[in-house]
């Protein structure tokens, strides 16, 4: 696991390291053989030995997978200690004996890839395969899933029309009647994009709102080939109350979650509340911290740059792959 001894405390909080699993998972998280191509392990400079401390500083625009695809926007520095990295089992992030920490991060992220990652990680081909009013109703072939949800209008449907690669693929969610569904969407005929109802709208009526806490979440707490939540959140404006109270939720049952930003080119500081996605981000990392034991996996993404699609589905093919495994 870490061996990262004595570290200078730098500028940063310190957080203690906490045990990397917060519970034995339904079926969750990493790990197959081979990583997608050949991406080359990222040194990431850590400063020399000092006073002891468990904190550690990375800067993710240091430590990037990238592949050839995305056309991100250059990408602001963000440090994080190493106890805010998601670290997949059966992955080792340790330092060697020159004080360097070897690691394989994604860029724009907090999350170290693992052997696991790779495995059919484009999208060949997506299909859209039904709407279903409950839980058991979903499809029933036992391929695993991931579940996108996030606020009306965090731009759900945009992230899945491009990780698909499809123009007006989520339009099917969209259509009248099945904007309140669980939509099944079979990737590679081999898993599932699972788009559920957009949450927040504020002008849906109350007994709307309960029914649809009541849906999704019961499809979360009994839905066992649920492999992880994506929770869309918006960086080009600070936290909604909302959003955290969904992101708290999950961490009180102990769904696993993964953290996806959305609208990171969104960067004029006028129109944004007077902060940067970067900055927003961090924040709500912070929010969010005492609800989980572990830092919850994070992707910061545009779906105007396609920043972070193919870091989505790298990640996605690590949590499958590893949930396929166990
Ligand atoms: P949904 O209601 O969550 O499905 O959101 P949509 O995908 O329909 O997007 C809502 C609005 O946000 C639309 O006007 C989109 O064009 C816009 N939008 C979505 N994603 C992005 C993004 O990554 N960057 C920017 N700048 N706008 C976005």
């Amino acid at each position: 696991m870490f061996i990262i001894h004595q570290l200078p405390r730098l500028q940063f909080l310190h957080i203690p390291i906490s045990p990397l699993t917060t519970r034995k998972p339904k079926k969750l998280y990493l790990i197959t053989s081979t990583l997608l191509s050949n991406p080359t392990p990222v040194s990431i400079p850590i400063s020399e030995p000092g006073p002891a401390s468990n904190s550690v500083t990375v800067t993710t625009s240091l430590s990037h997978f990238s592949t050839s695809s995305s056309q991100s926007p250059p990408q602001e520095n963000i440090q994080l200690s190493l106890e805010k990295l998601f670290v997949p089992p059966e992955t080792e992030v340790s330092s060697s004996e020159n004080g360097i920490l070897s690691a394989r991060i994604l860029r724009g992220s907090n999350i170290v890839l693992s052997k696991y990652a790779g495995g059919g990680a484009e999208v060949v081909n997506a299909e859209f395969v039904k709407s279903s009013v409950t839980t058991e109703d979903c499809p029933s072939d036992g391929l695993p899933e991931f579940a996108l949800v996030g606020r009306s209008n965090v731009g759900k449907s945009s992230l899945l029309n491009s990780l698909v690669r499809r123009k007006r693929l989520a339009l099917t969610s969209k259509k009248p009647g099945k904007t309140q569904c669980i939509n099944h969407f079979r990737i590679n005929d081999s898993w599932y994009l699972v788009d559920l109802p957009g949450y927040g709208y504020a002008a849906a009526p109350h007994e709307v709102r309960i029914d649809w806490d009541k849906f999704t979440k019961d499809y979360f707490l009994n839905r066992p080939t649920l492999v992880s939540v994506f929770l869309l959140v918006d960086a080009s404006i600070p936290a909604k109350k909302i959003d955290l109270e969904y992101a708290s939720w999950l961490g009180q049952n102990q769904i696993p979650m993964t953290l996806i930003f959305t609208k990171c080119d969104k960067r004029k500081k006028r129109k944004n509340g007077g902060k940067r996605p970067e900055e927003n981000v961090q924040d709500f990392q912070e929010l969010i911290r005492d609800f989980f034991q572990t830092a919850p996996p994070w992707i910061m993404t545009s779906s105007v740059t396609n920043q972070g699609r193919d870091e989505i589905l790298l990640h996605m093919s690590q949590l499958r792959n590893y949930w396929l495994k166990h």
